[in-house]
């Protein structure tokens, strides 16, 4: 069971605006910025508008245009980040065992120069 929904996390209060982010997405259905301490050239992260814990809470619960709605909006930033270096990296961390350490969904987005092996 996915935990009830923190209005108070850092990603709703960007979200809200009310602290600052460098976003370079947005639309109905989420948004994207800059993680704050980027593990590639190229490290944004994008979040559904819809107060949704996880994936896990997301994907059971989110109304189909909400998930048609994020995941285009992550493939159109994903597809801007690797448009000049080739290729991106997607992951979404869920729960305690993958450390996801916001309680509101995000997807990192990864690129700008080889990545290297998935980690286990
Ligand atoms: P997680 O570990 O939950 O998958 O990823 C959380 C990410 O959010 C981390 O990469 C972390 O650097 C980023 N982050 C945490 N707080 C902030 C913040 O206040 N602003 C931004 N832009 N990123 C944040």
């Amino acid at each position: 069971a996915t935990e009830p929904y923190d209005p108070n996390n850092v990603f709703a209060k960007i979200l809200r605006g009310e602290i600052p982010s460098k976003r370079v997405y947005e639309d109905e259905f989420a948004i994207a910025f800059h993680d704050i301490n980027p593990h590639a050239p190229t490290h944004l992260l994008v979040i559904p508008t819809g107060p949704y814990v996880s994936w896990d809470d997301f994907s059971a619960n989110a109304s189909d245009a909400e998930i048609a709605g994020f995941v285009r909006a992550v493939g159109a930033v994903a597809r801007e980040a690797g448009a000049v270096e080739p290729g991106y990296r997607l992951l979404a961390n869920v729960g305690l065992n993958s450390g996801q350490e916001v309680p509101h969904l995000h997807v990192h987005v990864f690129a700008g120069k080889p990545l290297g092996p998935m980690l286990a």
